[in-house]
């Protein structure tokens, strides 16, 4: 492509993004490089990325439902409009996160240190706060620039298929940047008070978000909770809601607690067994203890039969122990009770690949690559797929990509690289 066609594609290219939108706090117009079609489609293709690192989604239909009512109840008394969606994870840390073009997130271990619904009313009205004030999508401008959002939102609606190594490089880099976001302080104080705001527009009481701050503040001592690395948590913080509350007028009959929140509470403790099980096994097999947390997996399941993840690491569990006939079946049955769970895709597809099922490995391996696109290891295994089937361009580049996202610590690295190699890779 000449210079001159390049200037003016870029051009081009600068013009139509720098759309202007409407601030949704202020109403005022403000020019954008990432106007709001860009950052929902941008989003969406996180979501996936959060929840696999949530652990996946909690299996329970009722819970999920309830989070996602009583999200969009509070999202309807906030200015800005997105296709606002919220999610129940697995995870048994403290943290809740949201995700540009509105999709929000909170872990069971948050959700369970809660004792009313107030108190999860203002952690959800916090991070609408960071979504209504385009935190993330300032985040996005100052970090990417104009470039290379544009890239990244063409490859977010281009064909799957036919991506270029170069794009899946810069997808994981904006997902990675995008999943251990800080906001700045004035940031999070800006979110606290529209969280208040928020609250009472929803009828409820403000005071919950305080609540939870201080449970925060408590359980830090004991573990620093993630939302915390996330979210920093001054005593100052503290005071100014607790100012800002006690400086208004706040209507009668505000809500603290429902029937509905105690329901959802009773759900959580009654598989507090299959949860706590299944932390003890992850435990013992960061210590190598795999007969062990084998073990405390199946304990989990049999608690808890919808309970996806214990079934993906007696998977991976048997399929270490070259037990792959029982692999198998546990990450069947992982993927059936949740197909669009990257861990039980990927996970399957390492088995059937162990297995030399190599075509049928591909295809969940390929599923697993479009629910997450930078994970190393879905890129090993693609290309030790196609090398089987005889498609040495594509195992080339997947062996590739697996190098270039490798954190350098995975067994297979040093396997990759002579194997690049072997098909004129440098
Ligand atoms: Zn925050």
């Amino acid at each position: 492509m000449s210079y001159f066609k390049a200037t003016l594609l870029a051009l081009l290219a600068f013009i139509i993004s720098c759309a202007s939108t409407t601030d949704p706090l202020t109403g005022k117009k403000v020019y954008t490089l990432l106007p709001t079609e860009e950052e929902i489609k941008l989003g969406r293709e996180y979501i996936p990325q959060s929840i696999a690192q949530g652990e996946g989604l909690y299996p329970d239909g009722e819970l999920q439902s309830y989070i996602s009512r009583l999200g969009h109840k509070i999202a309807a008394n906030t200015p800005r409009k997105l296709p606002y969606r919220f999610y129940l994870l697995n995870s048994s840390a403290y943290n809740a996160f949201a995700i540009p073009g509105g999709g929000v997130f909170i872990t069971r271990g948050l959700l369970s240190l809660m004792e009313n619904e107030s108190e999860l009313v203002g952690v959800l009205a916090h991070e609408l706060g960071h979504l209504n004030a385009r935190h993330h999508a300032r985040y996005l401008e100052k970090v990417l620039g104009i470039s290379l959002l544009l890239q990244v939102a063409a490859l977010l609606v281009s064909d799957d298929d036919n991506l270029t190594g170069q794009l899946i490089l810069q997808a994981a880099a904006v997902g990675a940047g995008l999943l251990t976001l800080k906001f700045s302080r004035d940031q999070e104080r800006e979110s606290d008070r529209l969280a208040v705001r928020f609250a009472v527009a929803s009828g409820y009481d403000p005071k919950g978000l305080l609540s939870v701050f201080r449970k925060l503040k408590k359980a830090y001592r004991e573990a620093p909770p993630e939302w915390l690395s996330t979210h920093p948590l001054p005593s100052s913080r503290i005071k100014e809601v607790s100012e800002l509350i006690s400086s208004m007028k706040l209507p009668q009959g505000l809500v603290r607690n429902t029937a509905a929140f105690e329901r959802v509470k009773g759900r959580l403790k009654s598989k507090e067994r299959a949860f706590s099980f299944y932390e003890e096994g992850k435990k013992l097999l960061k210590e190598g203890r795999r007969e062990e947390a084998l073990r405390k997996f199946r304990a989990a399941i049999a608690e808890y039969r919808e309970f996806q993840m214990p079934y993906v690491f007696c998977a991976v569990i048997l399929s270490d122990l070259g037990r792959l006939g029982e692999a198998l079946s546990y990450a069947d049955k992982a993927a059936e009770l949740d197909p669009e769970l990257f861990w039980t895709r990927f996970t399957k597809g390492v088995v059937l690949f162990k297995l030399s099922r190599f075509q049928e490995s591909l295809r969940e391996l390929e599923y697993a690559k479009r629910l997450v696109k930078g994970y190393a290891d879905t890129y090993y295994y693609l290309g030790r797929d196609y090398e089987a089937l005889g498609n040495y361009p594509k195992a080339k580049e997947n062996f590739g990509l697996a190098i270039q996202l490798a954190s350098g610590k995975e067994e297979w690295l040093q396997d990759a690289k002579r194997r690049y190699r072997a098909y004129g890779g440098r």
